[in-house]
């Protein structure tokens, strides 16, 4: 006779996640076997996010905690390292990625790698998997599903791939520079073949400095580009200055709108899920820089 199995109770195994990205992902690969708590919403800069006393509450008490890694989220380094004692499982998405793939930063930065990961759908997709992987581990009896849901998601993720490289066919190749707030976009100027140049470093924290700016801004009178843009989780002001800086030079550049860098947008933006947050970031930058 076979022991009653454990049943699992109706809203599975409980899991935090830190950025939206990686809620919606969650999302995605759990479907109705996970409830899944974001704690990071529209807007917010996960670098900068510091977490709170009921964040901390959330994810000792969560069955398990899925997070980027690669020093994004800087300020939960306490909170990640208690999470083993508690028994709770971390899943960090970077680990889905092979080392060598990731993207060393700028010399003068504080961080090893650049943790920017989900610009590379690819990547995303690596991770999307590596997430089924753990979740199915954990939680053996609805791994099929896990891995089922993770096949589907990598399906339209490959969908959105190849809508991403049908588009960039529209600029011109000489006018492919995606110039931004801050460096979150080395992994897609590598994987689409963009030259990324952010006016802050990798991690928001470090100010861009007058020199910074002037230098971009004769780097953009230099490739002739007319085009910049700001992030929705990034304050504007040092992309303006840097307009200025090129206008005081006779070189005319526009802000050519918002980017979603280190989060998705809302409902209304239709850029809540990472998919749509990509179509809308390729869409803006497309038709900014298109003949
Ligand atoms: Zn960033």
């Amino acid at each position: 006779m076979t022991p009653p199995t454990e049943e699992a109770t109706d809203s599975g195994l409980s899991v935090v996640a830190t950025t939206s990205m990686i809620a919606d992902l969650a999302h995605r690969v759990g479907g109705e076997h996970v409830t899944v708590t974001g704690l990071m919403g529209p807007g917010v800069d996960p670098h900068d996010y510091q977490p709170s006393t009921s964040d901390v509450i959330k994810m000792g008490e969560a069955d398990v905690v899925i997070y980027n890694g690669l020093s994004l989220e800087e300020r939960f380094v306490e909170v990640f390292d208690s999470l083993s004692e508690r028994g709770v499982l971390s899943i960090v998405v970077a680990e889905g990625i092979s080392e060598r793939d990731y993207r060393n930063p700028e010399e003068d930065d504080d961080l090893e790698y650049d943790p920017h990961i989900w610009f590379s759908v690819p990547h995303w997709q690596e991770g999307t998997q590596h997430v089924a992987d753990q979740l199915s581990e954990k939680d053996p009896e609805n791994a099929s599903a896990y891995q089922q849901n993770a096949k589907e998601y990598i399906e339209d993720l490959e969908e959105l791939d190849a809508y991403i490289r049908e588009r960039i066919e529209e600029v011109p190749e000489q006018s492919r520079y995606l110039v931004t707030a801050h460096d979150a976009f080395q992994y897609f100027g590598a994987e689409y073949g963009f030259e990324v140049v952010g006016l802050q470093g990798l991690n928001t924290q470090t100010e861009a400095g007058t020199g910074d700016i002037s230098r971009l801004a004769d780097f953009l009178v230099e490739k002739e580009i007319r085009a910049v843009f700001v992030e929705s989780s990034v304050s504007p002001r040092n992309i303006e200055a840097l307009i200025e800086a090129a206008g005081s030079r006779g070189h005319e550049v526009t802000n050519a709108g918002e980017l979603y860098s280190d989060a998705l947008g809302s409902a209304e933006e239709n850029a809540e899920t990472y998919i749509k947050m990509y179509t809308s970031n390729i869409d803006t930058i497309v038709d900014a820089l298109k003949d």
